[in-house]
């Protein structure tokens, strides 16, 4: 029974993923509670890139701020444009994402708390700067330095690191580019948006440390005339070492259960897929979910490539421009780099 400091769900972080599971719960009659650290929802370093296979599609058209039917993507030896009927990758800004999205998990009942950090969790608690809950069950949806998933003693060795500028300005082509002579096993980006473009570069953290990825990144803008005066970086952690998301009563989501692309970075969707995925197994404990099963299998295969190009630059080389070369020849389809289906 809901006493004031109970409640059958306790989701951590009010991301993508704790605000899905917080909707879905909440429309099936479950009183969840999200508690939010920040003392607003959705800010968060981020590209903001969503596919079409993945969110895109589900995303009401006022959300998106640009959409491409194009990607330009360049490597050591290639430049090619890939091109769909439909939108390949929207941007969305991740303010606007996380207020509606809060709004579709309030309005579906759920309770959601900002300016909130959770402290520690127990068996049965959560503590908060200021406040004791309890619950039945537990989400840690808290990002890829999860809390709950240091609780549950699972360790993490997968990391990536992203590093972004928000450079003002109208671009017109969303690009990426591959080269391990310059990104190792990662990539350069510029994924525009309204009157700015996220400009960043990501990589697998064991293969290009963070100083370095910044100072790569810092050489690829001046290349393309980009000027960082008065700009700030905005670093962030991905976490892709996926080792389960359900632990007795106690679930991991999103980032905090390592689900994002280790190969790209993709993140907000199998956030969003994960976080509804517990949900459901929460209210149907025998739950057998193909299709979160599948997203998994290409998490698997994404870091399996990762894998393989770690091996040496040499490699990495001539993996990513046969990569390259078969997007270009359309013998792979780009969605073979996203995680959704
Ligand atoms: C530079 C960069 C660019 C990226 N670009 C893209 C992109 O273009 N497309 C894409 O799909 N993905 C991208 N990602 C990845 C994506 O941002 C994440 O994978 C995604 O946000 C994960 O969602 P989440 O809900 O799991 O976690 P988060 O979005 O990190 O949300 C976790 C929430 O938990 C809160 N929290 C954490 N600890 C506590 C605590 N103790 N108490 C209370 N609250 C807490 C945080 O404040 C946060 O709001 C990028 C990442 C980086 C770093």
């Amino acid at each position: 029974m809901k006493s004031r400091n109970h409640f059958h769900t306790i989701i951590i972080g009010g991301g993508p993923a704790g605000l899905a599971c917080a909707a879905l719960l909440a429309e099936n009659g479950v009183d969840a509670l999200v508690l939010e650290r920040s003392s607003r929802i959705g800010r968060k370093v981020c590209a903001g890139g969503v596919t079409w296979s993945g969110l895109a599609r589900h995303l009401p058209a006022e959300l998106i701020e640009k959409s491409f039917t194009r990607q330009h993507i360049r490597s050591a030896l290639q430049k090619t444009v890939i091109s769909s009927e439909n939108p390949i990758i929207s941007t969305v800004n991740r303010e606007n994402l996380g207020r509606w999205m809060a709004e579709k998990a309030s309005q579906a009942g759920a309770t959601i708390i900002t300016n909130t950090q959770v402290r520690a969790v127990t068996e049965k608690e959560v503590y908060t700067t200021s406040s004791r809950f309890t619950y039945d069950f537990l989400v840690g949806a808290d990002g890829s330095n999860s809390l709950v998933r240091r609780f549950l003693k699972i360790p993490t060795t997968l990391m990536g690191a992203g590093i972004q500028y928000q450079v003002p300005g109208n671009f017109a082509e969303m690009i990426w580019h591959l080269d391990p002579k310059q990104f190792a096993t990662g990539y350069a980006w510029i994924f525009p948006h309204g009157n700015w473009a996220s400009v960043g570069i990501y990589a697998k953290r064991a293969d290009m440390p963070p100083g370095k990825l910044k100072e790569k990144l810092h050489l690829w803008m001046s290349k393309h005339g980009m000027k960082r005066k008065g700009l700030q970086a905005q670093a962030a952690t991905i976490n892709f070492d996926y080792r389960g998301y359900r632990f007795g009563n106690r679930f991991l989501a999103g980032d905090a259960a390592g689900l994002a692309s280790g190969l790209t970075g993709e993140g907000i969707y199998p956030a969003v897929f994960s976080g509804e995925t517990v949900a459901r197994t929460i209210i149907d404990p025998a739950l057998n979910d193909l299709k979160f099963l599948r997203l998994l299998k290409k998490h698997r295969r994404h870091s399996r490539l990762l894998d393989i190009c770690g091996i040496n630059n040499h490699l990495a080389g001539l993996i990513l421009e046969s990569l390259v070369g078969a997007l270009r020849m359309k013998i792979i389809r780009f969605n073979a780099l996203e995680m959704g289906e």
